[in-house]
């Protein structure tokens, strides 16, 4: 006989890494306002009082469950809506919903929201030329739009156009970066509500939301009563918009997938745009010229000419070192390619079948990226000795200081403050800490061209792009250099005539033919339970294991992640990542 419980029962998602279930709890007498669906409540879990979320309400508990009462309302959570986009996350990045619940939340716990702003009619949107205007506005007319914007180009037009239209989310890849946006809407007369700190702001309602990528999930409630704006997304290729953490999830996807349940526009901006976005929707750009004068004036210095075995430094450099002005110098020297060159003809090595690097492996040569390998022959002239190009990091700084004649400063990811020198060095870190210069080298963009990654190419470009915004726009007269014994790579010729689409028609086919995203969706398995866990998946292609990691390849997310969410995990440790950002 089934018991009746004594009033309201609601669901809630306990808050504990180790349980990704649900359990039923009484709303208590006085508490029946303030609990629905996303309040965050503290409840007795056997012997334990955790935190956790109310995900139904009014449910019947399973027969012979006396549900206990919740022990304490702590305050609002996130939207019915935006909880389904977690159950929806936790899917697709194959995570625990409450970690995506959790992101969602205040980081203080919110009891009452603040007034929603006065509705104010959006300025006139002043854009900086007709061109950039009939393209902002293209970016939000509807549906997903990729706009290809230059780096030195401002996609503040783009922000605004979004905002005119109603309140709309805006994710950066770096805080400084929000703060900016906020910055420009707010000196506009915009209502902003700039998260994490701004969450109740955010939820009153009435606001344009801009944050980092867990504001991806921040309240909007103009989603939800059809009087939304759209969804922006700026410099969508940077890394800063995915978790390198399991569940490796992305901003990006996630704000899509928002955008098309809210039937808002999105508008996924980047000066270069990955293969993965450009599949999304429709592509938005400049003209050639305006694209191409908001690309930095790049030099190639060929070191084919030179010999293996000589330094770090073409002789074309030493004038630009001397010349004065602020150059920054890029040395990327940790999880790269090792290079290897031909004695004979100096051509660098490369695999036949996706173009990386090969390194010497069991008397032959061995892609790092897609395995394929080959007799230890040069593919050029046949010859059979090959030079490892080792680049002597050590003394970098004291070799620059000699040749460039003036004080030279390093700069890697740990250094705390810049030095104040008119030269820097440093590995990519130092482009995020310097706001300009007057040239950017990078030292040896071979190894950025055919690293391990099949996005290698992509991160190249992007890292190009970077140094571009930080030298300006063609008319400004910076210059962005590489030392290369590539000249002709797809991403060189890319960004020396300010044209991406270049390096997407010659990156297309590549990944067709070693199907790679976008025309299959990745996961990477390891930890202990690992081996036995993908033996056991169905329906999807299991590859490896290659140095304790498999690589399970689906046809599309909907194979991939109803695999990987359909197979009951093992007792120890395991780790998935999807759309794995190191293979
Ligand atoms: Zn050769
Ligand atoms: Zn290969």
């Amino acid at each position: 006989m089934k018991v009746r419980p004594p009033g309201r029962v609601v669901r809630v998602l306990p808050d504990v890494p180790a349980i990704d279930k649900t359990f039923d709890y009484l709303v208590p007498d006085g508490a029946g306002d303030e609990i629905r669906v996303g309040t965050m409540v503290r409840i007795q879990l056997g012997a334990r009082r955790v935190g956790g979320w109310v995900v139904a309400d009014g449910v019947d508990p399973p027969d012979g469950v006396v549900p206990r009462p919740v022990a304490k309302v702590r305050g609002r959570g996130p939207s019915p809506p935006v909880i389904d986009l977690c159950r929806w996350a936790a899917w697709r990045w194959a995570g625990r919903t409450a970690t995506f619940v959790g992101t969602a939340s205040p980081e203080r716990a919110v009891v009452a929201l603040p007034a929603r702003p006065a509705p104010a009619l959006p300025p006139a949107v002043v854009h900086a030329s007709s061109a950039l205007a009939g393209l902002a506005e293209d970016a939000v007319a509807g549906g997903l739009a990729v706009v290809r914007l230059p780096p030195a180009a401002d996609p503040s037009g783009v922000v605004a156009e979004a905002d005119a239209r109603g309140p709309s989310l805006v994710l950066c890849p770096s805080v400084s970066r929000a703060e900016s946006v906020a910055g420009r809407l707010r000196e506009a007369g915009r209502p902003v509500a700039l998260l994490p700190g701004e969450w109740a702001a955010a939820a009153a309602g009435g606001a344009t939301v801009v944050g980092t990528r867990a504001a991806a999930f921040a309240p909007v409630p103009a989603f939800e009563d059809g009087s939304g704006g759209a969804v922006v997304v700026l410099d969508a290729h940077d890394e800063g918009h995915a978790s390198g953490a399991a569940p490796t999830w992305s901003a990006v996807g996630v704000a899509v997938e928002r955008a098309r349940r809210a039937g808002v526009p999105c508008a996924v901006v980047s000066p270069c745009p990955t293969l993965e976005h450009l599949a999304l929707g429709r592509l938005v750009v400049s003209s050639r010229a305006e694209e191409r004068s908001g690309w930095a004036v790049l030099d190639v210095l060929d070191r084919r000419a030179d010999d293996p075995r000589t330094g770090l430094f073409a002789p074309r450099l030493v004038p630009l070192l001397r010349a004065g002005g602020r150059v920054v110098l890029v040395l990327n020297r940790k999880g790269r390619a090792r290079l290897l060159a031909c004695v004979s003809c100096r051509e660098l090595q490369r695999c036949q079948r996706c173009g990386a690097a090969v390194s010497e492996a069991d008397g032959g040569l061995r892609c790092g990226r897609c395995a394929t390998t080959r007799p230890l022959v040069c593919q050029h002239c046949g010859a059979t000795t090959m030079k490892a190009l080792r680049v002597g990091v050590s003394r970098v700084r004291e070799e620059l200081e000699a040749l460039a004649g003036r004080p030279v400063g390093e700069v890697t990811g740990d250094t705390a403050e810049v030095p104040d020198t008119p030269v820097l060095v440093g590995t990519e870190a130092v482009l995020h800490r310097v706001a300009d210069a007057d040239a950017v080298c990078f030292l040896d963009f071979d190894q950025e061209l055919l690293g391990p990654r099949y996005r290698a190419a992509e991160q190249a470009l992007a890292l190009l792009a970077r140094a571009a915004r930080l030298v300006g726009p063609r008319r400004r007269g910076g210059r962005v250099v590489v030392q290369t014994r590539l000249p002709r790579h797809p991403v060189v010729v890319a960004a020396l005539h300010g044209d991406p689409a270049r390096l997407a028609a010659a990156e297309a086919p590549t990944r067709a033919a070693l199907r790679f995203p976008p025309v299959a969706a990745l996961a990477l398995i390891s930890g202990p339970a690992a081996a036995t866990w993908v033996a056991g998946l169905r329906g999807v292609e299991v590859l490896g294991p290659d140095a304790g990691r498999w690589l399970v390849r689906g046809p599309d997310y909907a194979a991939l992640c109803d695999a990987l969410a359909g197979h009951p995990r093992p007792p120890g440790r395991l780790r998935v990542e999807v759309d794995p950002l190191r293979v």
